[in-house]
């Protein structure tokens, strides 16, 4: 079935061809005036960055972000301001703020600095206090800064380090470099084992989107729409893909797709470049096959994870003479594409044979039944726009674009974090939560990921939120962010 051959990756690793957004991320830490700043701005090669003398500063600082070099060595590093304050103002065993909450969610390792000067600090000891219970799958590196031109008091304070529990300090000096290939030394194996260990799951991870690895910074607009029509045979696939390309100028013609029964055009709509498959041959497999297991799902699902949003595409005439609205084909493609991920958008046909007096009830009925069937079979996601044209007429053609370009913007939606959270407070209020201790226990919202969004909540204890408490966090974030018709991913981390 899969004649792919699978990629593999050993060692060694050339972490200089490496998309910067794989980069494992490293964070510094570290209390108040022990070189944070300093070591951060030796990794990334900045000299001009500002280095603070006194404690009193941070409070203005913010964590800064960016790409280590160190030899043939990348990685993300991140220097953070939130942390210090939490540690030192002794908050530490208190709340997590949202700096913090963020910068544990996308970090994988840690560097410990101390100052040699001082010896081991009570504080270093509060700072791993700190990293234990934030983040316990974090083993740090502990590094003894400013030891340029300190002597044999470095063996000492080396053992005194031991007590911090995170093994062998190595000793550098950021201001001078001293030091940096013992940390490269350090770090170079650790990374290099996560980065093997990543590439492989992200393999692994079948057919995964090729526009998952896109920066941030790349405007959504600018990028093509995906596109993908399914629908069983004769609902009106190939009649509504060409009424959409006669509308929109066809830049590219018909040309062999994807799979045998695919086809593939391109076109654009509003400056938007679309590309959009009609899957033919799917749902009529899948019908023959019967069954959610069937060979047809399985390749019509490799298909499904190409597209951002997947169009199903009902037959009004059909659901008249049946009396019901989809197949059961219909609602297996329809979740599946859900739980792949995808943004939905639904689509009645041929309602022109619905026109006249005598089918008026008809016509009604059908616009209004149709939407809470969909809601009821598919209710992963609300929201989710149906639209009901004529094809054959090119009635409601603007109307499907508009939909589709909708759920796409939703798909991509990014919300901020002070937004998230002051939306989190209302939320919370809102709810007549089961069990009255819950309502406190979300103590963190954050979105990690978009295309579809994907929010992280920190939930204190270990304790999972209920499965009703998802949905209706679910539904809120739908409602209040206007994210319909695309899928909502809560992931749950505990904060102890
Ligand atoms: P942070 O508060 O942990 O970010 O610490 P900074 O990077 O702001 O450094 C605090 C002070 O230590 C500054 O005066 C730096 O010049 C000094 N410093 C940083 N690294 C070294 C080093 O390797 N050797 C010496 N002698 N001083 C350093
Ligand atoms: P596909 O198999 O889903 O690609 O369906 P086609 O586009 O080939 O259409 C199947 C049949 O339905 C053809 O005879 C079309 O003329 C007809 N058809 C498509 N759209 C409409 C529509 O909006 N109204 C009516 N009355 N017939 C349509």
């Amino acid at each position: 079935l899969d004649k792919k051959p699978k990629v593999v990756y050993k060692k060694p690793i050339d972490f200089t061809k490496i998309d910067a957004k794989l980069l494992p991320t490293v964070m510094i830490i570290g209390r108040p005036n022990v070189g944070k700043s300093a070591l951060y701005n030796r990794l990334i090669r900045r000299r001009e960055a500002l280095v603070y003398n006194t404690p009193d500063d941070h409070v203005t600082r913010d964590i800064r972000e960016g790409i280590a070099k160190l030899g043939d060595l990348r990685f993300n590093v991140l220097d953070s301001a939130g942390i210090e304050t939490e540690v030192s103002s002794g908050t530490i065993l208190g709340r997590t703020t949202s700096m913090t909450a963020n910068v544990l969610s996308r970090t994988q390792f840690a560097i410990l600095i101390i100052d040699v000067r001082a010896g081991l600090h009570p504080l270093d000891l509060e700072v791993g206090k700190w990293l234990r219970k934030h983040a316990p799958q974090i083993k740090p590196i502990v590094v003894m800064n400013k030891s340029e031109s300190i002597g044999e008091t470095l063996a000492e304070v080396s053992s005194e380090a031991l007590a911090l529990g995170f093994g062998e300090p190595t000793a550098i000096s950021a201001e001078t470099g001293l030091g940096m290939t013992a940390l490269y030394e350090v770090l170079h194996p650790l990374l290099e084992d996560y980065m093997v260990e990543s590439l492989n799951d992200r393999c692994s991870q079948d057919d995964v989107p090729s526009d998952e690895n896109l920066s941030d910074e790349v405007e959504e607009s600018k990028l093509p729409l995906q596109l993908a029509l399914v629908g069983r045979p004769n609902v009106g696939k190939s009649t509504l893909l060409n009424a959409l390309l006669e509308e929109e100028r066809v830049l590219v013609g018909p040309e062999a797709g994807l799979t045998r029964d695919a086809v593939r055009v391109q076109f654009e709509f509003q400056g938007r470049t679309v590309y959009m498959v009609d899957t033919a041959g799917w749902l009529e497999r899948t019908e023959r096959d019967k069954g959610p297991a069937s060979l047809s799902i399985m390749q019509s699902r490799k298909s499904l994870m190409r597209a951002h949003v997947v169009a199903l595409v009902l037959d009004a005439e059909e659901i008249i003479k049946s009396q019901r609205t989809m197949t059961h084909s219909e609602v297996v493609i329809a979740r599946r594409a859900v739980e792949e991920g995808r943004g939905l958008v639904v689509i009645v046909n041929k309602m022109d044979c619905l026109r006249g007096k005598q089918n008026s009830e008809m016509y009604k009925k059908i616009k209004e039944a149709v939407p809470i069937e969909v809601q009821t079979v598919i209710p992963q996601i609300t929201g989710i726009p149906v639209v009901f044209i004529s094809a054959l007429e090119g009635r409601g053609r603007l109307q499907v674009m508009n939909e589709v370009i909708g759920t796409y913007k939703r798909w991509c939606s990014r919300l901020s974090t002070g937004r998230l959270n002051r939306w989190l407070i209302k939320v919370m209020s809102r709810h007549s939560w089961k069990d009255s201790a819950s309502q406190l226990r979300i103590k963190f919202f954050t979105q990690v990921k978009a295309r579809p969004p994907t929010f992280v909540a920190f939930v204190a204890g270990k304790k999972q939120l209920l499965e009703s408490e998802i949905r209706f966090l679910t539904k809120s974030l739908k409602d209040d962010f206007d994210l319909g018709g695309t899928p909502i991913r809560i992931i749950q981390r505990s904060v102890l």
